[in-house]
């Protein structure tokens, strides 16, 4: 770039500081040898003219001063044995269940910990006042939360900032990605130092948990299997909670009755996971607790779906204006999603990953860990063992689900989502909850399964705003009906926030109603007649009992279930039960020369036999008891990503990061 003097201000007039700089500074345009002659400044003239005005007018401002770069100095904080006595875990991030369960899961392996709560709008000043400019909301919040506690024992509990970073380190999640996930860590260091808690121990996963960390002679947190394990199960217990809470909260007919009975239940898995006694006869306790609350399943509850950014729709207090709260106090049944449909979402996307990189003509060291699984044989193997994964964590989740009377709860099909929203969002697009919020809308439309789909998206982020205000518009123009809400966090708008949910709610409480009238027209029972049968027949009245999936909403599955059975006397009623079940079984018999065809036919495709070779090796490993050392560092990579968004590739965290 070049400029000429004359568009430069005149130099003999004394009042353009700019001038006066330069020749305060020895700039070189004072004088003719530091220009080219020709009356035209070259970049390196113009640079130097920049630079001497600069330093004039920060001695002018009295702001000159030298710059201090600072570097990270905490990127691999360990913890010794020696520590783990002394030292204090902290924990936050997820559902209050969860870090409530996870704090006694951890407690029960013998670690100190303490949950700090959920992140609430003094954090997020806290965080906006230490934190970097331009983060997203979640960043402000849980960093907030963080150093909102430190100073809280610092100020409160009158421990000095010295007995804090000795004593007490933060557990968190982290990863390479995207959005802003990846800094997270960077911003929890640089808010701690600038708090006056320089050097604080912030703990990621994905950096701590190599092979040696788990074994080594001088580790004070043993990322072992048993470990994760610990935080697995509350994890799905905490969710199973949620789900039980928010299904049958909405009917109560006496308010607090469930937040009650949750509370307990809670109380008893905390206890059974810090002693270590069977969590499912801890969670068969839970049934009684949830079935002894008294609810009436007809009234018209909008179903809302909250998707979106996976903190701001998981979290419940300031982070989304306890979203879910105002949901319900508005009539509202809220479709939460659960950290295990979290954790499937994670497994596909390493399979896809897999699968995407398999072909690359040399072995990908930069992703997926490709390098560590060459030879066809050993990545299909991978594959395998993530189908196992997958059906592990399916299977597990249902068996936490069923004792305490959470039926008929679908996990979503991650192909399927991942299917129908790669017309609009590909499937290789990371960050946030990449295509999954765009394939739930769709599902959920397409599929009755919500009246409104509500997608929250925290102020300054990326990919949710890219999805919801973009992409979203798209399907809703598609999907002719949908009733779509995206709404954005940013803290300190609750009002609108609030107000623009209530007018789609609006919409959905009548789509909720008009549902229900058509239920009882198009089934020809009045809503007199079901009453009468319920009061006759408990078992529908249960808290715990699930219609089969006929509407959007409860109370019109229930008239679609009950309608046929209200003319009916109880024996006709088993008889045709009986019936049902036995052409059910017939239907099955008959397609069993097609199956044993099908069956005989894929067991002679050379794909299905390697890919049983892959699981009967598998398999081997178990029962050898090898699986640990064979699988250890996938699982923990994919337990570390689930609870953490580990990612093992975070190479670049291993250079001092500049934050100023
Ligand atoms: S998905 Fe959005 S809100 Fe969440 S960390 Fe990334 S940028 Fe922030």
């Amino acid at each position: 770039m070049t400029i000429t003097h004359d568009a430069l201000p005149n130099p003999t007039k004394k009042s353009l500081p700019i001038l006066d700089a330069k020749l305060a500074a020895g700039s070189p345009l004072n004088g003719s040898p530091q220009t080219s002659g020709t009356g035209v400044l070259s970049d390196e003239e113009l640079e130097a003219h920049v630079r001497a005005h600069e330093a004039a007018e920060r001695e002018r401002l009295g702001v000159l001063r030298e710059r201090r770069q600072w570097v990270d100095t905490m990127l691999n904080p360990e913890v010794k044995r020696a520590e783990r006595e002394k030292v204090t875990l902290l924990i936050s991030g997820l559902t209050k269940a969860q870090d409530f369960l996870v704090e006694g899961a951890l407690r029960g392996q013998g670690y100190k910990v303490e949950n700090i709560g959920c992140p609430d709008t003094e954090g997020l000043q806290i965080g906006k006042e230490y934190g970097n400019r331009g983060q997203c909301n979640p960043t402000y919040f849980t960093v907030g939360n963080l150093v909102k506690h430190l100073i809280t024992l610092r100020d409160e509990k009158g421990l000095s900032a010295e007995e804090i970073i000795k004593n007490y380190v933060f557990f968190t999640a982290g990863a390479c990605g995207p959005c802003r996930f990846g800094m997270y860590v960077t911003e929890y260091r640089k808010a701690l130092r600038d708090a006056g808690f320089e050097g604080f121990r912030v703990m990621l996963f994905q950096q701590q948990g190599g092979l040696s960390q788990a074994s080594g002679d001088d580790v004070g947190i043993d990322l072992s299997p048993k470990f994760f394990i610990a935080i697995i199960k509350a994890l799905v217990c905490g969710d199973v909670v949620n789900a039980l809470t928010y299904r049958i909260r909405p009917y109560e007919l006496e308010t607090g009755a469930t937040n009650r009975v949750a509370e307990q239940a809670k109380k008893m898995l905390y206890k059974s996971l810090l002693s270590g006694t069977n969590v499912f006869a801890a969670l068969l306790s839970c049934r009684r607790l949830f079935d002894s609350i008294k609810v009436d399943k007809l009234r018209a509850r909008p179903k809302v779906a909250i998707i979106g950014e996976f903190w701001a729709m998981t979290t419940e207090g300031d982070g989304n204006y306890h979203l879910q709260h105002f949901l319900e106090s508005e009539g509202a049944e809220c479709d939460i999603q659960l950290t295990t449909a979290w954790l499937l979402y994670n497994i596909w996307e390493v399979a896809r990953d897999t699968r995407e990189r398999e072909l690359l003509r040399v072995a990908d060291a930069a992703k997926s860990g490709l390098s560590d699984y060459q030879g066809e044989f050993d990545i299909a193997k991978r594959q395998a063992a993530l189908k196992l994964a997958e059906w592990g964590l399916r299977v597990g989740f249902q068996a936490f689900a069923l004792p305490p009377g959470l039926h008929g709860y679908h996990l979503p099909d991650m192909d399927a989502i991942a299917e129908v929203a790669n017309d609009y969002y590909s499937n290789d697009l990371r960050g946030g909850e990449g295509h999954m919020e765009v394939g739930k809308l769709i599902a959920n439309v397409v599929g009755k399964k919500a009246h409104m789909t509500l997608s929250v998206k925290p102020f300054g982020c990326m990919p949710s705003s890219g999805v919801s205000d973009g992409v979203q518009s798209l399907i809703t123009t598609k999907y002719p009906g949908t009733i779509f809400c995206a709404v954005e966090t940013s803290g300190d708008g609750a009002t609108n926030f609030y107000s623009r949910v209530q007018m789609y709610l609006y919409k959905a409480r009548i789509a909720a109603e008009q549902e229900l009238e058509q239920a009882f027209r198009d089934t020809g029972v009045t809503r007199e007649e079901v009453t009468a049968f319920l009061a006759a027949n408990p078992e529908y009245t249960s808290p715990l009992h699930k219609s089969p999936h006929d509407a959007a909403g409860e109370a019109a599955c229930l008239v679609h279930e009950v309608a046929p059975l209200i003319r009916l006397t109880r024996t006709e009623r088993l008889v045709k039960a009986a019936k049902q079940a036995g052409s059910g079984t017939v239907a099955a018999l008959r397609t069993v020369p097609g199956l044993a065809r099908r069956a005989a036919e894929r067991a002679a495709d050379p794909e299905f036999r390697e890919a049983l070779a892959c699981d009967l090796a598998i398999l081997r490993d178990l029962v050898r008891g090898k699986a640990a050392e064979h699988y250890g560092p996938l699982v923990r990579r994919l337990a570390g990503k689930a609870y953490f968004e580990n990612n093992a590739e975070v190479a670049h965290l291993i250079e001092p990061i500049a934050a100023e």
